[in-house]
């Protein structure tokens, strides 16, 4: 079965690049532009990962990681933040909130490929300790 994930990018380019490289890898991406899309898609069906672009205009990306942590059925879902900016005080930031790994644009495919294999693979362990959370 093909994982679902959500790709959080208010982008175009970034978007659309992040999501043909997703297919390409055999998974199941869904882009979305905006955090009330994607709010709107994990009410629809939660995804398996999120790629979340933490600037989303005026919107703060790492909102959605904070909310996801705290919601006891999604609290596991890997989230791996993309920063504009390698800014050490982005990236301690981005941990802070939640995210299990970040990546800095331009995306290094190899490196995003390891984290999101890593953090699907702790996901699907960590779901079957915890009977409650789906
Ligand atoms: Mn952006």
């Amino acid at each position: 079965m093909k994982h679902r994930v959500l790709v959080v990018e208010d982008n175009q380019p970034n978007r659309e690049l992040l999501c043909d490289w997703l297919e390409a890898e055999g998974f199941e991406p869904l882009g979305t532009d905006n955090l009330e899309q994607a709010y709107a898609a994990f009410k629809n069906r939660p995804p398996d990962a999120v790629l979340l672009d933490v600037q989303l205009g005026a919107e703060d990306g790492l909102s959605l990681a904070t909310w996801i942590r705290r919601e006891p059925e999604l609290r596991h879902t890997p989230v791996i933040a993309v920063t504009a900016h390698a800014m050490v005080t982005d990236q301690e930031r981005v941990i802070q909130t939640g995210c299990n790994a970040c990546v800095s644009k331009p995306v290094d495919f190899k490196l995003l490929r390891k984290h999101l294999q890593q953090w699907l693979s702790v996901a699907s362990v960590l779901r079957k300790q915890t009977p409650a959370a789906k």
